[in-house]
C-alpha cells in the first residue's frame, strides 16, 4: 500500500483532454513541478556507493517491465516518440516518462495522444492494463477462473502472474518469470553483483534472495529478507502493488525504491514508540476505555530517495508505502511502513510553502516549519496505535472498525492527526521533546497551513474528510481563528484545550462505537464554510499539484564523478 502524503488528484478534467500541441501537454506537465531530490551519501562506505549504482542500473530495467506491465504497445510507443525531436515530440515524451504511458495521471487515466506514428491509443488506460488479453472481457476472465481447480484458480489469481491467450483461444496463466524471462535474468545479475559489492549482511541476503525469487517466480522468501533488512543503503525492489490491475486487482506492478536509511529519524520513530503506554495513559478519556497493554508500534524505517522507477515513479510522488502486500508474510511477520522524507520535504516546499502564504497572516509565516510537518506525519503513523481497538457494545465484544462501518476511516484518520498533536503537546509538556513558545508556535501553525494543503486537493478521500472535521472544530472553539483579511490564525489561549476536546470526543466515539454520533459530526463538520471556501479560491491555478523527482544524486552515484559529499539533506 503506498500514500500519496494526502495529495488526492485536484482538479481532473472530466472531458477529454487529448493535447494537440506542446504548450498545451507542457501546461498539462506543469502541474507536476520539477524538484531536485538529493541525499545524503556521505556515510556510505565504498562498496555500498558501488551498490548503489548497480541497483540504480536494476531499477532502469524496472522502468521497462512496469511500462509494458501497463500497455503491451508502451515499448513501442515509447521508441517511436523518442524519434520525434519537434517541440511538439518532446512534450509528448516528457509527458508520456511522467505517466509510463499515453494516459494522464492526474486525470483519471485519459488519454493525451489520439495515436502515435498510426498506433492508436485507447481513449483511456485499459482496466486489465498488460496483465490480461486485451480483448478478453472480465466475464471470461472469471468464468475461466472459475473452472479451474483450486491449485490451477490461485495460480491465475496470484500476484505474479499473467493471462495470455493460449493456441486454441482459450486462456493460459504464464509466471512472470516465464512472461519477462530475459529482463529478469538481467535484473537478477545486477542484484547479485549488487550482492558482492555490499558489506552490509542483511543487504546481501536480501539481494541474493530477491534475484532468486525473479528466476522462480517465489517471492516468500525473500519478503521475509525484506522485512528483516537492516542497512545504511535501503532498497525496495520487485513486483508489488496491484493498482494497476483495475480489472480485479490481482497482478502486482514492478517498481524500485534505492534509499539511504535516515537513522536520526528513524530512532524519532523509535522514541515515539517507546513511549505508547505513557501516551495511552494520558489520553483525554476517562481511564476504563484506555488500553493497559498497548500493543508494539509497527516497524517503520526513515529514509531517502535516491532513485524511484517502474510504479514507483509515475504521476504523484509515493511519500510513504507499507509493504509486502502478501497475507502470509503479514500474518508471519508484519509489515514495515517505509517513510521517504526528502520527497515529503519536496512536496513540502512545493506545496505548503506556497499554500501557507495565503493562508497563514503574514507575522505566523515564519513558523512554518518542516521538522515539526514531518514529526507530526510520524506521530499521525505511531497513534493510529493508540486509542480503543477491542471494545465492548451491548456487553459484545467487537472493534471501532466494526461498529463505524463506513464511517470509521474518516474517523480513524481524524483520530490520528488529532491524538496526534495531542501526544506532541504532551512530550512536550514533560519535557521529553524541547518544549517553548516557539516550538509550539510552529507545531499548530504548520499544521493549520497543513490543513488547508489537505482540503485543497478535495475531500475525496477519509484524511481531507478527516481535516475537514478537524479545521472546522478547531474554528468553533476558537482555537483558530478566521481573520477579517481572508487569513488564519492559531490563537494560543484556546488551541491546546480545543485540541483536547476534539480528540476526547473523537476517541469517545470510536470507544463507544457511537455511530450516529460518528454521522452527526461528519454531517455537520466536513463542509467548506465559506470563510475557509475563500480560502481555498486563492490557492486554484496558484499551487502545483505535486513534485517531479530529479534525481540529482542518482545521477552523481552512476556518472563518473563522485559525489558531492557537501550536499545536505
Ligand atoms: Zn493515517
Amino acid at each position: 500500500m503506498k500514500t500519496l502524503a494526502i495529495l488526492a488528484v485536484a482538479f481532473a478534467i472530466t472531458t477529454v483532454i487529448r493535447a494537440e500541441s506542446a504548450e498545451e501537454i507542457q501546461k498539462m506537465a506543469a502541474r507536476l513541478k520539477p524538484v531536485d531530490l538529493v541525499a545524503d551519501v556521505s556515510q556510505l562506505s565504498t562498496g555500498d556507493r558501488a551498490a548503489a549504482a548497480k541497483l540504480i542500473e536494476a531499477s532502469k530495467i524496472i522502468d521497462t517491465l512496469q511500462l509494458r506491465q501497463r500497455w503491451s504497445k508502451n515499448e513501442r510507443v515509447y521508441a517511436l516518440l523518442q524519434k520525434d525531436a519537434s517541440p511538439l515530440g518532446k512534450a509528448r515524451l516528457d509527458y508520456f516518462w511522467m505517466n509510463k504511458g499515453p494516459w494522464s495521471v492526474l486525470d483519471d487515466n485519459k488519454a493525451f495522444l489520439k495515436d502515435v506514428a498510426g498506433i492508436p491509443v485507447p481513449p483511456e488506460k485499459l482496466p486489465g492494463a498488460g496483465f490480461y488479453p486485451e480483448d478478453a472481457t472480465k466475464e471470461q476472465l472469471d468464468g475461466w477462473m472459475k473452472g479451474l481447480s483450486a491449485e490451477n484458480r490461485e495460480q491465475a489469481q496470484w500476484f505474479f502472474t499473467v493471462i495470455r491467450r493460449d493456441q486454441n483461444a482459450g486462456f493460459v496463466t504464464v509466471p512472470y518469470s516465464v512472461e519477462y524471462r530475459q529482463d529478469l535474468e538481467r535484473l537478477a545479475g545486477l542484484l547479485k553483483e549488487a550482492a558482492a559489492l555490499t558489506d552490509n549482511a542483511s543487504l546481501k541476503k536480501f539481494l541474493e534472495m530477491r534475484a532468486a525469487s525473479f528466476l522462480s517466480n517465489d517471492y516468500y522468501d525473500s519478503d521475509l529478507a525484506w522485512m528483516d533488512l537492516h542497512a545504511p543503503l535501503d532498497v525496495t525492489i520487485g513486483p508489488y502493488e496491484t493498482y494497476n490491475d483495475e480489472l480485479f486487482g490481482y497482478k502486482a506492478a514492478f517498481e524500485a525504491y534505492v534509499t539511504i536509511r535516515d537513522d536520526r529519524e528513524t530512532e524519532k520513530v523509535g522514541f515515539f514508540g517507546s513511549h505508547m503506554q505513557e501516551l495511552e495513559d494520558a489520553l483525554p478519556i476517562p481511564a476504563e476505555y484506555r488500553n493497559k497493554k498497548v500493543g508494539a508500534a509497527a516497524p517503520m524505517v526513515v529514509v531517502n530517495e535516491i532513485f524511484g522507477a517502474g510504479d514507483g515513479n509515475m504521476g504523484i510522488a509515493t511519500a510513504a508505502y507499507n509493504l509486502p502486500n502478501d497475507e502470509r508474510i503479514i500474518s508471519k511477520k508484519g509489515s514495515k511502513r517505509i517513510m521517504l522524507r526528502n520527497v515529503q520535504k519536496a512536496k513540502f516546499e512545493t506545496t505548503l510553502t506556497p499554500i501557507s502564504r495565503l493562508v497563514l497572516a503574514p507575522a505566523d509565516q515564519k513558523d512554518l516549519d518542516f521538522d515539526s510537518f514531518f514529526t507530526h506525519i510520524l506521530a499521525h503513523e505511531i497513534t493510529h496505535g493508540l486509542g480503543p481497538h477491542e471494545i465492548t457494545v451491548d456487553g459484545k465484544k467487537t472493534t471501532p472498525r466494526q461498529e463505524l462501518k463506513d464511517a470509521y476511516s474518516t474517523i480513524e484518520e481524524a483520530k490520528a492527526d488529532v491524538t496526534g498533536l495531542f501526544a506532541l503537546q504532551v512530550l512536550m509538556d514533560k519535557g521529553r521533546l524541547p518544549k517553548g513558545e516557539a516550538v509550539e508556535r510552529k507545531l499548530y501553525n504548520t499544521f493549520l497551513a497543513s490543513a488547508f494543503r489537505t482540503l485543497h486537493f478535495g475531500l475525496t478521500d477519509a484524511h481531507a474528510r478527516g481535516m475537514a472535521i478537524q479545521l472546522n472544530y478547531l474554528l468553533d472553539k476558537g482555537g483558530f481563528v478566521a481573520k477579517p483579511d481572508g487569513t488564519f490564525a492559531v490563537d494560543f489561549a484556546k488551541i491546546k484545550q480545543a485540541v483536547s476536546d476534539l480528540d476526547h470526543d473523537l476517541l469517545m466515539i470510536e470507544a463507544t462505537g457511537a455511530y450516529a454520533k460518528a454521522k452527526k459530526m461528519m454531517t455537520d463538520l466536513i463542509v467548506i464554510r465559506p470563510e475557509v471556501g475563500k480560502a481555498l479560491d486563492k490557492l486554484k491555478g496558484t499551487v502545483p499539484n505535486d513534485i517531479r523527482p530529479v534525481f540529482v544524486t542518482a545521477n552523481e552515484l552512476t556518472s563518473a564523478r563522485p559525489p558531492k559529499a557537501a550536499r545536505k539533506k
